[in-house]
């Protein structure tokens, strides 16, 4: 356009000098020194607007040249990501444990900082809903585990990862077929009484890591169909053992490690399991070239809100949040994973009253003993983090993640998310919440269960 314009300005200016020209010698001026002084002073004036054009294009190349360098980069994407989730850990729970821990956690490491809604078809979600919606980008009532409320099986990141060919593992301190870790391979309608056929689904994967705790079920003595899944792992290519440190520096190219033959204890009997179960399997993730997405859960941050016991939250807390550590670690040294950190829902109504930093020391009190509806937070480091700031809904956990890692998803699933999500929710096939409640209750061993159905 400049050039055009420059080109017009040009011809204008040589059509006046040469019509004053010819005017000067028609009308036969004496002297012509005007004449040619002005034809001077012309060419000085097409000079000086030819060179404010130039200056001018010279500004505007200097000005795209400016932009292009000052544009945002593409947004970075992470190789890998690790999903932590706490279990019932909301805003209080993470400031307890900071308040115990010298006023710092290794949670405060990640820069970006969001809040997620949690609720799942109902205003409260449980474990399962919540976990269904964080891996396959759908709402469900409460109690499934991979399905929608129509009784579809829903596909997740870590199958659709797995298709692609990135490595996938899931760690957790409840048993390997609890809500929240069977969420992510498992399809099955109701989350109580499934642990058999969680396990058996397990087997039907690819996934690289699992472990936690439930090894009985993984044990003929107790299944129906007397199937050995243990040998059937070892066969599988699977390193087996019931303890992280058993396989000492070793990396296995697969590896499944059971701690306990139901629910793993509480922390101060459990020990170190998670922070050393999170660093050994993104060794052996970390093999894959391709990438990979793994999920890592504390689980009895939740146990300690439903027992309404500040002790025991801030211990698994802390627990996890050294697992964190250990993620972070991993993702400083590799530069290209992605750690998202957050809870499911927040459990307990939990709020602290008194206290002292100085000490340590918390007082606290609790609303309720079941999960309550309020946003839960969220944290994230590494390539990809900054489109998890904001208010998100747990669903993009399932969105994000799959944009960032370039896997495909299932078109039912995007046709649902066009539609409003609260109008997409269908409640007509929840289970009767007495019998998630009940098993709820059971999973975690208190006088829960027994309370609910008082009412
Ligand atoms: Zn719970």
């Amino acid at each position: 356009m400049l050039h055009k314009g420059y080109g017009l300005v040009l011809a204008t200016l040589t059509f006046v000098a040469i019509a004053l020209t010819t005017m000067a010698v028609k009308v036969g001026m004496a002297d012509p020194a005007p004449i040619v002084r002005s034809l001077d002073s012309m060419s000085y004036v097409v000079d000086s607007i030819g060179n404010e054009l130039v200056a001018a294009q010279r500004q505007v190349a200097q000005v795209d040249t400016f932009t292009v360098t000052q544009a945002p980069p593409p947004p970075a994407r992470p190789k890998n990501i690790i999903l932590m989730i706490g279990d019932g850990m909301g805003i209080t729970h993470i400031t307890a444990a900071t308040i115990a821990n010298k006023n710092q956690l290794h949670l405060e490491r990640l820069p970006v900082v969001g809040l997620m809604k949690t609720f799942s078809n109902q205003l409260i979600t449980d474990s399962a809903a919540s976990a269904t919606a964080m891996a396959t980008g759908k709402k469900t009532y409460n109690g499934a585990i991979a399905m929608d409320s129509k009784g579809n099986k829903l596909k997740t990141i870590i199958e659709i990862a797995e298709d692609k060919g990135l490595s996938t593992g899931i760690i957790t301190t409840s048993s390997v077929t609890h809500a929240t870790p069977a969420s992510f391979y498992a399809h099955q309608p109701k989350r109580s009484r499934i642990n058999r056929e969680v396990s058996a689904e397990f087997m039907t994967q690819k996934i690289e890591v699992l472990m936690g705790g439930g090894k009985r079920y993984f044990k003929p003595k107790h299944r129906k169909d007397k199937r050995d899944l243990i040998k059937e792992l070892e066969k599988k290519g699977y390193t087996v053992v019931d303890n992280v440190d058993e396989v000492g520096s070793k990396v296995p190219r697969k590896m499944v490690c059971l701690i306990a033959d139901m629910q793993p204890k509480g922390y101060s009997r459990r020990g170190d399991f998670l922070p050393k179960a999170t660093a050994k399997a993104t060794r052996i993730l970390d093999r894959d070239r391709d990438g990979f997405f793994m999920v890592v859960e504390g689980a009895q941050i939740d146990w300690g809100g439903h027992s309404r016991n500040s002790k025991f939250i801030i211990n698994e807390m802390l627990d996890f949040d050294r697992s964190v550590g250990e993620a972070l670690d991993f993702a400083e040294a590799d530069g290209e994973t992605l750690v998202i950190v957050t809870s499911d829902h927040e459990t307990g109504g939990y709020s602290i009253n008194e206290g002292s930093l100085k000490k340590g020391e918390v007082s606290a009190k609790f609303t309720d003993d079941y999960h309550t509806a309020t946003m839960v937070p969220l944290y994230a480091y590494g390539p990809g983090a900054e489109i998890f700031s904001g208010t998100i809904d747990n669903t993009d956990i399932f969105f994000k993640s799959c944009e960032l890692l370039d896997l495909e998803i299932p078109a039912s699933i995007l046709e649902a998310r066009k539609k409003s999500e609260i109008e997409g929710l269908d409640a007509t096939t929840e289970l009767d919440s007495t019998d998630i409640m009940e098993a709820h209750g059971a999973d975690f061993g208190t006088g829960y269960g027994r309370r609910f159905n008082k009412k």
